[in-house]
């Protein structure tokens, strides 16, 4: 059993999880099959939908069916030749307070149905309980997964440890790196029903970052009831690996219809925004008129057809290392997707850490949203921490951003530079030439050329936030470096007020003296005289 990670973007990773079935490819969705009801049958979704993995509860098929299910073996009971995960009946536990069975009876149970990814049966971690009650359930849980060694008895299973600790983050971590010690090969968050029935997105980021940070990069990681496809790019995002969907089947119960930005009721419907075969071939009245029965089967179809194409949309995002624009599209289909977003900032430094430091194409930013993309952590991580200027350089000379990038070869800065070259040839050594863009800060000239530092593009007018970013981001600089005398030739079309305060503030406070070069026209013939005249004052000085 092993996963080879072969594209990676932000935490997301597609990559093989071997096995004794088959190899799954992650991210990988797993429809939940409830053996009683289903609406969609295990060889349709194999045959339909080439879905290869799906997953089922080992303690509803214990209860209503013990012994044909071992007879057959849960491929054959199924009728499912795929790779199958079972659950071990700890959402019953979170439901009905109690199951029918024990830790040691589920594991041989699910050894002895021959399922190929198994669970514990972990103590989920219910909602708005006491500290102490969620301590329990975390304990609980590692001393049952410290119980699995000598309680199964095959080794072609991979089993999965479920960390709990609920929106306790103290406790998620805890549980996250003591479950991390023992040999599992799957680790899955439990219990995030209820966070996510509230759309409370901005918790689970919180839960499944401190997951993560916790626990062996090396091995998947399964979130428990993840199923709606409006999620998924958030959830894959922050390193998902696998997720189970009840939500296509039971939404189709409810006249549910999902769609990749929500769900909406059938009868609201007047169109069906979606060409699947199912919706291809029917308009929403002619759905409301279908028998109840055959309905729910058409709409169960379209709902999984809608998670399986954006869970490919943002696959092929991984491959071409476009995620963040896929997960800033998405999340403005819901104001709680949003917020989520929001909150991925405070993890900024983490995911810089994990992502990929160059990508196959450029970068678009069209917010402030865009300031807690990894690329921008990166930048001001190494400006702060390994950048020192050219020996020598004096006197720094701040340009504005320009629309053509790299920077240095915008007709703008060009005509700058050769004014610059022309009246000071001889002590050219001493200034520094850098640029203030956003949303990167300072971007010293002989940088410009490095990754995303020229391969983006950003939306204008910049809004307040990504502003006072930069504003920030150019005083920082200016408090870390030692520069002489600084220049900063402002573009009051693009940089309001804000950045010229924080540069005067930064400068008084570091004591270096300093000269801004105002204008509405920051290139033009006069501006630029005054602005090398400027220079050549610092540097007589
Ligand atoms: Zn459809």
């Amino acid at each position: 059993m092993s996963f080879e990670i072969r594209d990676r973007d932000l935490l997301a990773r597609i990559g093989k999880f071997e096995t004794k079935s088959g190899v799954i490819e992650t991210p990988l969705l797993l429809p939940v099959i409830n053996p009683t009801v289903q609406p969609v049958l295990p060889k349709t979704l194999q045959e339909e939908f080439e879905c290869k993995s799906l997953m089922t509860n080992a303690y509803i098929i214990k209860r209503n069916f013990e012994n044909i299910a071992v007879k057959k073996g849960i491929h054959g009971f199924l009728d499912f030749s795929g790779v199958i995960m079972t659950d071990s009946g700890a959402y019953q536990i979170l439901v009905y307070g109690d199951v029918s069975t024990s830790p040691e009876e589920i594991v041989r149970y699910q050894e002895e149905i021959d399922t190929d990814i198994a669970t514990i049966l972990d103590v989920p971690t219910a909602w708005g309980v006491s500290k102490r009650h969620v301590r329990d359930t975390v304990d609980e849980t590692l001393s049952r997964a410290r119980k699995l060694a000598e309680e199964k008895s095959r080794d072609d299973i991979a089993w999965v440890g479920p960390v709990q600790g609920g929106q306790h983050l103290d406790l998620v971590a805890r549980s996250a790196r003591e479950m991390g010690r023992l040999p599992f090969q799957i680790h899955a968050l439990g219990s995030p029903t209820t966070v996510m029935e509230q759309y409370l997105f901005d918790i689970l980021v919180d839960m499944i970052a401190t997951a993560k940070m916790n626990l062996p990069q090396d091995r998947p990681l399964h979130l428990f009831g993840a199923g709606h496809p409006f999620m998924f790019a958030l959830v894959v995002a922050l390193g998902c690996d696998f997720f189970d969907s009840a939500a296509y089947a039971i939404y189709a119960r409810g006249n549910r219809y999902m769609t990749e930005y929500g769900t909406t009721r059938l009868g609201d419907l007047e169109y069906l925004p979606c060409s699947c075969p199912m919706c291809a071939k029917n308009d929403p009245k002619s759905l409301m008129a279908t028998p109840k029965v055959e309905r729910q089967a058409m709409l169960a179809k379209h709902n999984l057809h809608v998670s399986f194409t954006e869970l490919n949309r943002i696959k092929q995002a991984i491959v071409e290392g476009r995620l963040w624009e896929h997960l800033e599209l998405r999340a403005h289909g819901h104001p709680s997707l949003l917020s989520a977003l929001k909150k991925m900032g405070k993890y900024s430094e983490y995911l810089e850490k994990q992502s990929p430091v160059t990508k196959k194409s450029g970068i678009f930013f069209f917010s402030a949203r865009g300031v807690a993309r990894p690329e921008v952590a990166r930048h001001r991580i190494r400006i702060l921490e390994r950048y020192s200027p050219p020996r020598g350089a004096t006197v720094l000379v701040l340009l504005p951003q320009t629309r053509t990038k790299p920077f240095h070869k915008s007709k703008e800065q060009q005509r700058a530079l050769k004014e610059i070259r022309h009246r000071i040839c001889d002590e050219i050594d001493k200034i520094h030439l850098c640029t203030y863009a956003a949303p990167f800060g300072v971007i010293p000239m002989e940088l410009n050329e490095v990754y995303p530092l020229s391969q983006h593009e950003i939306a204008t007018p910049l809004d307040a936030e990504t502003t006072t970013y930069v504003a920030k981001q150019i005083a920082n600089y200016i408090e870390t470096t030692n520069y002489e005398k600084i220049i900063l030739l402002q573009d009051a079309e693009v940089w309001k007020g804000k950045v010229l305060a924080s540069f005067r503030r930064a400068c008084k406070k570091k004591k270096v003296p300093f000269t801004v070069l105002r204008g509405r026209k920051p290139w033009d013939k006069n501006t630029l005289d005054d602005f090398v005249t400027a220079i050549q004052n610092a540097l007589a000085q």
